[in-house]
């Protein structure tokens, strides 16, 4: 089987590096898969999962937007944050998750509304890359 090498990158430094059979990625455009071979290209990534297929094994990641760069020899997924299912604090995703939801539910302005608004969504995603709900 073929393979290309991932690494998924943030801030605070890298979360994952493999080789993979194919990638999966939320774009902006829609569901993305790459695999080895794929053209090269850069797409903005949407909060949401990374699935990393590699043999039995899909390993997922939960990503908060970003950009995946496709280059002949591999894929780069650049993101705000990003973390492995199993390095998911679930409590604290509950925790972020009930309080964007009562902000949201409070009447503020605009900006806090989309920050609660997306606040929500990366905790969702959190808890359902924990729950390997994908
Ligand atoms: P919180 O309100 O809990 O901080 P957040 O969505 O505002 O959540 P981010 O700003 O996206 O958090 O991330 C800040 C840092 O904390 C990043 O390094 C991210 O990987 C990490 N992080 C956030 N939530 C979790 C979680 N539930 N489990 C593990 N790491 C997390």
């Amino acid at each position: 089987m073929k393979t290309i090498k991932v690494s998924v990158v943030t801030p605070d430094g890298p979360v994952y590096e493999a080789d993979v059979e194919m990638v999966s990625a939320k774009a902006k455009s829609g569901e993305l898969g790459v695999l080895p071979g794929h053209i090269p290209m850069v797409a903005p990534l949407e909060i949401g999962a990374v699935r990393l297929k590699k043999g039995n094994e899909t390993e997922l990641i939960a990503v908060s937007g970003g950009f995946l760069e496709v280059r002949p020899d591999r894929v780069t997924i650049l993101a705000q944050a990003a973390e492995r299912a199993e390095d998911i604090d679930v409590a604290r995703a509950k925790a972020a998750k009930e309080r964007a939801e009562r902000r949201l539910q409070a009447k503020q302005d605009d900006i806090d509304f989309k920050r609660a608004e997306l606040a929500l969504r990366r905790a969702i995603n959190r808890l359902n890359v924990a729950q390997r709900k994908f």
